[in-house]
């Protein structure tokens, strides 16, 4: 591989000229990648071979400016869906089932991926683009769906509506749902959720755009395996770029080793984690992230001495079912973050007993006081991809 790119690639030739161990090489940011494709419109220069050679061209959600553009070979693209076949495998899906693909098949990698590794594993699977949620629905349980792919929200949303229009998915043929896009499935009270709802088995995983499929549960739902056959995961401290040990919240840092075409060496994917070499009772060997990414590195909140992620917030919250849709406002007042929270509750409900079931378990779990209120229906924004439920406002 090295050879390869040394002769090829201009992102990583300078870094590579030098034959260094893993562990000495420069990590690679987004950043640089963001930079290096202004600078060298429109793909930069982290090309193995020659743009002819490309066959697929996929961007990231671009929620942070730009989005970011990635090319795959038919090669580097078999050895994608190959990755993901494993997410498929590690939470039981097999020949005979029927998946259900519920995105809307724009640019983004995951559905595609997603969809086209089933086909390599010879499984079924329904696209749900240019669909309506309740045409989705329908879509589930007259084609009797029994794998449900989409993001932890949305699986919640096609209960909301399941529920409205009275379909009963619990009794449905869905008998796993499998998540990624955000942290949701490995939050506990999300999952217990889905799973509920679903009458269903929920598994999380963890991919970019530009690294690959790199993370998937396996039926004991004891954390996130990362797929040491096709990554070198490492775990960093985000401000001095110092190993640390497995065990210790850390960035991870991931190369891949099989998408040649656009490779990714030590990239640093902002995401925090701690890592487990335990053994697993599913007796896959690989390491495992404890609970799944626990958030971003630039996304953790402190109020008032106390440091935490919106994840741990989402946790609490979701463990009230009357709450259909929340928000997080995180705003900065003489040097101290404050957490202001808006709910919207099923209609039926006492808003003021759920507001204060929240703040208690706000204060005795994460031992933070917020200012709690209700909205009307319909009036927080709804989310098919990545939600954005987190909202920092600094008036300084
Ligand atoms: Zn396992």
């Amino acid at each position: 591989m090295r050879s390869t790119l040394l002769r090829s690639n201009y992102f990583y030739r300078p870094r590579l000229e030098r034959q260094l161990p893993l562990s000495e090489l420069p990590f690679t940011s987004k950043a640089e990648l963001v930079e290096d494709q202004a600078m060298n419109a429109p793909f930069g220069t982290n090309l193995t071979y020659p743009v002819s050679s490309y066959t697929r061209m996929h961007q990231t959600s671009g929620t942070a400016g730009k989005p970011l553009l990635w090319l795959d070979t038919p090669e580097s693209w078999d050895w994608f869906l190959r990755c993901w076949e494993e997410v498929y495998r590690g939470a039981g899906v097999r020949t005979g089932d029927c998946l259900f693909v519920a995105f809307s098949f724009g640019p983004f990698i995951g559905f595609w991926g997603a969809f086209e590794a089933a086909q390599r594993m010879k499984v079924m699977a329904l696209s749900g683009g240019g669909q309506s949620t309740a045409q989705r629905l329908r879509t589930i349980l007259d084609r009797q769906a029994t794998v449900l792919v989409c993001t932890p929200t949305y699986a919640l949303r096609l209960a909301d509506e399941a529920a409205e229009e009275g379909l009963d998915i619990r009794s449905s043929s869905i008998r796993i749902t499998i998540h990624a896009g955000e942290p949701g499935a490995s939050i506990p009270s999300v999952r217990k959720r889905i799973q509920d709802l679903w009458g269903a088995r929920t598994y999380d995983h963890t991919g970019m755009t530009e690294v690959g499929a790199y993370g998937f549960e396996c039926e004991s739902q004891a954390g996130v395996h990362i797929n040491e056959d096709e990554f070198i995961p490492e775990v960093i401290d985000p401000v001095t770029l110092q190993p640390m040990e497995t065990g210790e919240r850390g960035e991870l840092v991931i190369t891949n080793l099989g998408r040649l075409g656009m490779p990714l060496i030590r990239y640093r994917t902002g995401d925090l984690v701690v890592l487990s070499r335990q053994p697993c009772a599913c007796g896959r060997k690989s390491v495992r992230m404890v609970g799944g990414i626990l958030g971003r590195t630039d996304d953790m909140i402190t109020v008032r001495g106390v440091n935490l992620f919106p994840s741990a917030v989402e946790n609490i919250i979701r463990r009230h079912p009357e709450v259909v849709e929340f928000s997080i406002e995180v705003s900065r007042r003489r040097q101290m973050q404050e957490l202001a929270l808006k709910l919207e509750l099923r209609d039926t409900v006492d808003g003021s007993t759920v507001v204060e079931r929240i703040g208690r378990e706000l204060l005795l779990d994460l031992h933070i006081r917020a200012v709690i209120e209700c909205v009307p229906a319909g009036q927080l924004p709804r989310f098919e991809l990545k939600s954005r439920r987190i909202r920092v406002v600094d008036p300084a």
